[in-house]
């Protein structure tokens, strides 16, 4: 499932491909998709719209529109992958793809969004973002702050991490990855950590995001046509490239070398997700 990192590149590869582009037509191919928004609504406030900015929040990607013309005002649509879904921007020539959810018509191109799993959605409701924490690499996320909301808790850390109040758009990849890097066991209750270990924590955190980040802007992106779509959270590809596995230093390793001590990493399940982590090096 993409998680911030991967929606931050999807955001800086999407924004000056829809940048000043009109929806001309909306092709709404599964309405369920759109929920709450009804597919009637969600048509006829977007139609007409143009794109003028995109951000992420979270794991979301947030669509600014306004109309062409003052004094219009502007709307937002929310966009979140869920598990398998897709965003691009194709020529029209392409055909659209079998799980097509909504086909935005920008002229030459489309803007499609696909999703086979349907885990995902776009929608005029915006209220998800209302319960979103800070974001990890903003200033709203600072050691102070993830202390106190840490203290209030008595989960597995790990549990307490995937919380999107507590670091919106952490999941459980980087869960597992930040808390090997700043060497802290998963099963550690989140109020008993020392303030030493939330210091390392939070900086492991922001690390972990931003080398995954820049990590995600080296990988080529093969939208629409290709086999890889550039969602780099896959931990395999079809057509060669290897580095797709090797950023990872401890997530889906279980039973490979830890790489700071070579004893074999080890796989749990929490709250009904995997864990990884080296129990030699995560106390
Ligand atoms: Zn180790």
């Amino acid at each position: 499932m993409p998680e911030l990192p991967e929606v931050e590149v999807l955001a800086r590869h999407l924004r000056p491909l829809l940048r000043g582009r009109t929806i001309r037509r909306v092709d709404v191919r599964r309405a369920k998709s759109l929920r709450p928004t009804p597919a009637t609504e969600f048509k006829r406030t977007l139609t007409g719209k143009t794109f003028s900015g995109l951000s992420r929040r979270g794991k979301y990607l947030v669509f600014h529109l306004g109309k062409t013309g003052a004094g219009s005002s502007p709307h937002q649509l929310l966009g979140h992958l869920g598990m398998t879904g897709r965003m691009y921007v194709a020529l029209k020539t392409e055909p659209l793809p079998k799980h097509a959810a909504v086909a935005f018509d920008l002229g030459d191109r489309n803007f499609v969004y696909e999703d086979y799993r349907y885990f995902g959605r776009m929608s005029l409701d915006l209220s998800p973002l209302e319960r979103l924490g800070p974001e990890p690499l903003g200033k709203g996320f600072s050691p102070a702050f993830l202390a106190v909301a840490l203290k209030r808790s008595r989960q597995p850390i790990k549990v307490k991490l995937l919380d999107q109040e507590v670091a919106a758009g952490v999941g459980n990849i980087y869960a597992s990855e930040a808390l090997f890097r700043a060497r802290i066991s998963p099963r550690s209750a989140a109020n008993r950590l020392t303030a030493a270990q939330v210091k390392r924590l939070w900086r492991a955190i922001r690390d972990t995001l931003k080398d995954a980040i820049r990590f995600g802007s080296t990988v080529p992106l093969k939208f629409a046509s290709g086999k890889s779509d550039g969602l780099f959270y896959f931990g395999r590809t079809d057509d060669g490239a290897g580095y797709y596995s090797e950023r990872l230093r401890v997530y889906d390793r279980s039973g490979k070398a830890c790489l700071n001590c070579k004893r074999p990493v080890k796989r749990i399940t929490q709250a009904a997700r995997s864990t990884f982590f080296c129990p030699a090096c995560q106390k």
